[in-house]
């Protein structure tokens, strides 16, 4: 196969939620396992539910996931392409007009169901003579206009679902224009497609019937002698923890949503590409793990349930193991930055359950603590003053908590919790925490006596 061109193509009328992420994430990795284009193109045909606000919060969603196109695209701004496609299948005869109601085209479908035969279009439409049609547009009726199909099997190897056929006898000739002249979202997709020489489409199993009708519109359409038809990869959806599908227009597990609540852009990747495939979900280091692993061959084909409670797990997991340098910018968004940001973050990254919880122990180890009170933590005087006498002096490594505790165990034959607690209490304030070994030396001598002597008062 040639470079990839693949493209991810929302409507701009909702917050994209997990399972959009799946499908613009399977294009961007697949375009960049195989040194591909990846295009962003927003399906604003549809004047009345696009909205320009949206088409941006998708652009954020998609950089905070790290998806970066290669070239971002608006179809409200390339009607011409599509006028000019609509032309070329009028002087084919592929594009008929049709003059029927909504609610005639109901009654028809209700006779045919009442008769036990499938409600497909019965293509009245192209039996209409130009009296009959200039009699109908006397009225002041306006029409729409339906792509002529052929009554023909297309076939296709599908990425995914591997061979794959759908007879267009079984369908209706779709509507390409409404009434005011505005389209719906077939052709204009399938003119992008050609333009901008997309080879491969990949996108919701919830398409694929729209796959057979855009694989007699890419032969219609294509310059003759091109290799018109991309091929296809219909990925399966994920579903709520209850099993409902999910909706742009609901808000339920939106992109926005989960970022708001703390969870890791990378738990997020890795749980919209990994749930729902032969390979076990897992926390991930960068996108290009995922990039690894990615095989459309894998995604299974059932649909799959997500349980947000895993995510927030996973979120934790992602963190734990993130390197230093994949999160040194948002630390130094936060302030945290200077030669102690390093060990700070190796120190801390274990006990994070979202990643702001970096601000409170970033002030426990550089600024100054709130004390809590605790009858049991064995904070009495002798003990913090014996603790305070036997502080090693600077310079101080990671060794430093060691030997100050071998010490410490020695002169007051404490050990063990009775030991460390009190010690940890007096120098976070808190419970628990990360190691002592690494925070130590990072609150430093200074600090350190200070509030092992506040404790004493
Ligand atoms: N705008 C369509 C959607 O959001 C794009 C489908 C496609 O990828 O062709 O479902």
């Amino acid at each position: 196969m040639p470079h990839p061109i693949v493209r991810f193509a929302p409507s701009p009328t909702g917050a994209i939620h997990i399972g959009n992420a799946r499908t613009a994430l399977l294009n961007f990795l697949y375009a960049k396992k195989h040194h591909g284009t990846f295009i962003l193109r927003f399906d604003d045909t549809d004047v009345e539910r696009s909205r320009e606000e949206f088409a941006q919060a998708i652009e954020v969603d998609l950089a905070w996931l790290g998806i970066a196109p290669a070239v971002t695209l608006r179809q409200s701004q390339r009607l011409p392409l599509y006028h000019a496609a609509a032309e070329r299948l009028r002087a084919g005869g592929r594009l008929y007009p049709c003059y029927e109601s909504a609610e005639e085209l109901d009654r028809k479908r209700k006779r045919q169901q009442a008769r036990g035969l499938p409600p497909v279009y019965d293509r009245a439409a192209l039996e209409l003579t130009a009296q009959e049609r200039a009699r109908l547009e006397a009225e002041g009726r306006r029409p729409h206009w339906r792509f002529k199909l052929d009554q023909k099997i297309v076939r296709w190897n599908d990425l995914v679902r591997g061979e794959s056929h759908i007879d267009c006898a079984s369908l209706s000739d779709p509507v390409l224009l409404r009434e005011d002249g505005s389209y719906l979202y077939t052709l204009p997709s399938v003119a992008d497609d050609l333009d901008l020489k997309i080879n491969l489409i990949i996108r919701g199993e919830d398409h694929v019937t729209n796959t057979a009708v855009q694989h007699q519109l890419f032969e219609a359409l294509a310059p003759s002698g091109a290799a018109a038809v991309p091929a296809f990869a219909h990925h399966n959806l994920l579903s709520s923890a209850t099993g409902e599908g999910l909706s742009k227009r609901s808000g339920s597990l939106s992109i926005g949503g989960l970022r708001d609540q703390g969870i890791e852009p990378l738990a997020v990747a890795a749980a919209a590409v990994l749930i729902g495939s032969s390979i076990a979900l897992h926390p991930i280091g960068s996108l290009d793990e995922l990039v690894a692993s990615l095989d459309l061959e894998q995604i299974s084909r059932t649909q799959t349930r997500f349980d947000p409670a895993e995510l927030a797990a996973l979120s934790a997991r992602t963190l734990h193991g993130l390197s230093f340098e994949s999160v040194r910018e948002r630390l130094a968004a936060h302030d945290i930055a200077g030669y102690k940001a390093k060990p700070f973050w190796l120190a801390v990254r274990g006990n994070l359950e979202a990643f702001l919880d970096v601000v409170d122990w970033w002030r426990i180890v550089e600024g100054e603590i709130a004390i809590a009170e605790d009858a049991d933590s064995g904070l009495d005087a002798d003990f913090l003053a014996t603790a305070r006498a036997a502080l090693p002096e600077e310079p101080w490594d990671e060794t430093v908590w060691t030997a100050w505790t071998k010490v410490l165990k020695e002169r007051t034959g404490r050990k063990g919790r009775a030991l460390f607690h009190p010690l940890r209490l007096a120098l976070t304030g808190r419970d628990t925490g990360p190691e002592l070994a690494a925070l130590l030396p990072l609150i430093g001598r200074i600090k350190a006596l200070a509030r092992l002597s506040a404790r004493a008062a």
